[in-house]
């Protein structure tokens, strides 16, 4: 063979590889954009509505709900020509479902059921969250795990004397409560949430629904992180559409079981549904003196963990400087409560008032001392409980009696709240001085801020952040819960 002719057929060859490599890489291009367009897509529903209260599924089944006792709710399935009932509470059932829709509110899921949807269930009823209204905190409580690290995946670490954790700790997915969950979304992908927030939504949920049929977990624990996220960006009138789809797709399981599934569905805290701006924490500390640092190695450092865009800020300080530190949160614009340990009592500041919370050893009587102003708005509640004799000679009131007192007040189950934060039994590692910001406010990580519109916001001790919900296709929940107490 000639030089030539062997240079000739080396340049073929080289020219057939690169046209190989082209095709494979636009095999590659298309798999990869078909995966990312069917990803985050709603989730496939065997039955489809053909009426208000009809569906048809795949197979060609048409099943009717029935409310024969006129409670709201359906007790009736007819399927074909035959029929099941929703199991009473002393029935045995093939398998319970409960899942937390990560924030969101009382009131919108309420809206919802009063418009007929989610009527496999019972109507809702409120769910009180811990101070701070965030998920660390509340999940740890309402799975009764052991302590997580901070309020946020940052904080700040006493032992280590410095502000730790971050997003490699949501990466990590390490927190005790997430142990107790047999479904949470996988770290990697809670970062897309506020990047795309419906698509996230719909992954998550089909995620949970493809685990809860592969699993054969009686009682099987799920947690929706992406709602949260939903809450946070979206407009309140775009968050019914959304949440419709989980209306549709719990049904479908429901359908599937013949009712054969006991289902638990419920949030972890609210949210206010107020767009918010920055509070001035920072401005105001730095012009009052102190130094705000990551570790406490000067005698004014305030250590101030930023990371999600949150109504509650956590600082921590020296203790002789809580109360100054205090007094001037208080005073800051955005700011409506700080609270902080006096020994076995809780202080709270108000720009205009002070206060004390006593409590009895097991937190079941406490006290509100006001020494300047009406902080927590409780004068009235007192009086109120005074009249109908509720008071005992202390002039102290039973926690229950503040619970249902205060539920629909500005600030639900304040004293309560307040107190158990001062003993901090959900997290380690506590704040010196914890901040309440007004609806409005919200403090957090500056890269989160470029990241995202701030539609909406929960932390705060305020009641629309406050307010979860719970609804069961069980029984009527008889009156609204604290967090803590809801999984007992
Ligand atoms: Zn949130």
């Amino acid at each position: 063979m000639s030089r030539a002719a062997a240079e000739a057929g080396r340049r073929r060859t080289k020219s057939r590889a690169a046209k190989a490599a082209l095709y494979l890489g636009f095999l590659v291009v298309i798999f990869c954009t078909v995966h990312v367009a069917r990803w985050g897509r709603p989730v496939p529903l065997a039955w489809q509505a053909a009426g208000a209260n009809r569906w048809v599924n795949t197979a060609g089944e048409r099943l009717e709900a029935l409310d024969l006792d006129g409670d709201g709710s359906w007790d009736r399935f007819n399927l074909n020509d035959s029929f099941f009932l929703r199991p009473q509470p002393a029935t045995p059932v093939a398998r319970r479902l409960a899942i937390c829709l990560d924030g969101v509110p009382y009131s919108i899921i309420r809206a919802l059921w009063n418009q007929g949807r989610f009527r496999e269930f019972f109507p809702p009823v409120e769910v009180v969250s811990t101070f701070p209204s965030e998920s660390e905190v509340a999940m740890t409580a309402l799975l009764h795990a052991a302590p997580a690290p901070g309020y946020e995946n940052r904080h700040f670490d006493w032992k280590q004397g410095k502000v730790a954790g971050g997003v490699a700790v949501t990466l990590a997915q390490s927190a005790p409560y997430l142990k107790k969950l047999d479904y949470d979304e996988p770290g990697l992908f809670k970062g897309l949430h506020f990047i795309m927030p419906a698509k996230s939504f719909r992954a998550d949920l089909g995620r949970l629904r493809k685990r809860f049929l592969a699993s054969s977990v009686p009682a099987f624990i799920a947690h929706i992180s992406s709602t949260d996220a939903l809450c946070h960006v979206m407009r309140a009138e775009q968050l019914g559409p959304l949440l419709i789809e989980v209306d549709e797709a719990l049904r479908d399981l429901y359908f599937s079981e013949r009712g054969r599934l006991r289902l638990l569905l419920f949030s972890d805290h609210g949210n206010n549904l107020a767009p918010s701006r920055p509070a001035p924490l920072r401005a105001s500390l730095e012009r009052a003196g102190f130094r705000v640092r990551d570790r406490l190695d000067e005698p004014r450092a305030v250590a101030l963990p930023e990371f999600g865009l949150v109504s509650f800020a956590a600082l921590y300080c020296r203790p002789e400087l809580v109360r100054e530190l205090a007094g001037v949160l208080a005073a800051t614009e955005g700011v409506e409560l700080a609270v902080y340990r006096d020994g076995e009592r809780v202080a709270v500041r108000s720009s205009g008032g002070e206060a004390l919370i006593e409590a009895n050893t097991d937190g079941t009587r406490f006290l509100y001392r006001p020494l300047k102003g009406d902080p927590l708005l409780l004068l009235p509640v007192w009086e109120q409980l005074r009249a109908a004799g509720k008071l005992d000679a202390q002039g102290s009131a039973a926690e229950a009696d503040l619970f249902a007192a205060t539920l629909s007040a500005r600030y639900p189950d304040a004293l309560f709240r307040l107190w158990e934060w001062g003993r901090s039994p959900y997290v380690e590692n506590a704040a010196s001085v914890m901040v309440s910001l007004a609806d409005g406010y919200y403090s957090g990580s500056g890269i989160f801020q470029r990241m995202v519109t701030l539609q909406s916001t929960h932390g705060s001790l305020a009641r629309r952040c406050t307010l979860g919900f719970a609804m069961t296709t069980d029984a009527q929940l008889r009156h609204a819960v604290r967090v803590s107490e809801l999984l007992e």
